[in-house]
């Protein structure tokens, strides 16, 4: 595992960079891209951002958002670094992405997924950071502390902001098992630096929720189902859903969280049908049961806590299948 020090000497070594992240990118994967975006131009870089997905327009708030460009404004663009944030394979900022921008010196990935792929040149992986957001913070304290000057030298308002909301995010508000006593720590010389409103962040975060997004969660929430005794609980969305509330697979982001409140519930899931007929499904487990290992079953990933996978077969059939796997899965971490 490559140390913050080795991969900031790389950082000055080289003069064009392109940041990339997963598809469907979520608040750690714009926030971690552009922290390290601000960082890259102070330190006199050319520097990029090309995302397979548009920004959500709960980020839109973010400082330089529209600066994110999509794959066809690729071209023939060469960087001599590609830095993939956040993604815990290369395919995961979309297949065509992936073959399209191609760096001609190095592969840098920077990534905290328990299921997190080796596949940079370099890599900067743990999976006992919060959030790709609070290792570029890290990257930026490590080198502020080298240089011998204060943090907000190099870590700049923008970049504050777009780190702390990445946090935020990941962390489910400061909710989940991930937010540590450093993880509170980074937040707090963020909020400081950053000199932002917290409060402000989460609603814009949070608060502006299109009401057709309301529409499609009561349409979602009619079809909750519980197996195993309460154990497990799951709904789905169709195409008809998103069609009918003039929504599409984004508006599902958090449905499977909200799930979790539930009583007794140890495994909630939700399954998405896709436009080409296949499910994506969204997991989240609130006690041992390692939801990553088994979304990395279907080739999928993620954590122990939330995580994902494509699975190929019809929404409804990927509902069963899903039940009967986590049901197996919550006898294996009883032991
Ligand atoms: P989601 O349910 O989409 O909010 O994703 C939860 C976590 O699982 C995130 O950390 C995702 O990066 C990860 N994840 C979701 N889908 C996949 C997938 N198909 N392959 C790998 N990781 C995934
Ligand atoms: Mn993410
Ligand atoms: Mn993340």
């Amino acid at each position: 595992m490559l140390n913050c020090g080795a991969l900031l000497t790389l950082f000055e070594q080289y003069e064009t960079f392109a940041l990339s992240t997963h598809i469907h990118p979520d608040g750690d994967a714009i926030g971690a891209e552009l922290g390290l975006y601000f960082f890259l131009k102070k330190l006199g870089k050319s520097v990029r951002i090309f995302n397979t997905d548009e920004v959500p327009e709960a980020y839109r708030f973010l400082p330089s958002w529209d600066e994110i460009e999509g794959f066809d404004a690729v071209g023939g663009y060469r960087p001599e670094v590609l830095v993939v944030l956040d993604a815990s394979a290369l395919e995961r900022i979309g297949t065509r992405l992936a073959k399209k921008l191609l760096p001609l010196e190095l592969l840098i990935n920077i990534d905290h997924h328990a299921t997190a792929d080796a596949f940079g040149d370099v890599n900067l992986i743990d999976a006992a950071a919060s959030s790709t957001s609070e290792l570029v913070y890290r990257l930026l304290r490590a080198y502020a502390r080298r240089e011998g000057v204060a943090l907000e030298v190099w870590l700049c308002e923008a970049s504050a902001l777009c780190l702390y909301t990445g946090i935020m995010f990941d962390t489910g508000c400061f909710r989940h098992s991930n937010a540590s006593a450093e993880t509170h720590r980074v937040a707090a010389d963020l909020i400081e630096i950053g000199d932002f409103a917290p409060d402000e962040v989460y609603r814009n975060v949070y608060e502006q929720v299109p009401v057709c997004k309301i529409r499609l969660l009561r349409e979602v929430l009619g079809t909750l189902s519980l197996a195993d005794d309460g154990r497990i609980a799951s709904v789905y969305v169709t195409q008809e859903m998103f069609d009918k509330t003039g929504t599409g697979p984004d508006s599902v982001e958090g449905v499977a969280n909200q799930l979790q409140a539930i009583a007794g519930v140890e495994v909630a899931f939700c399954v998405t049908e896709l436009a080409d007929g296949n499910a994506k499904v969204s997991l989240r487990s609130k006690g041992n049961v390692d939801v990553g290992a088994l979304a990395a079953e279907f080739k999928g990933g993620g954590h122990k806590r939330a995580a994902g996978c494509r699975v190929e077969v019809p929404y409804l059939l990927a509902v069963e299948k899903l039940v009967a796997r986590v049901h197996r899965y919550i006898r294996r971490f009883q032991d």
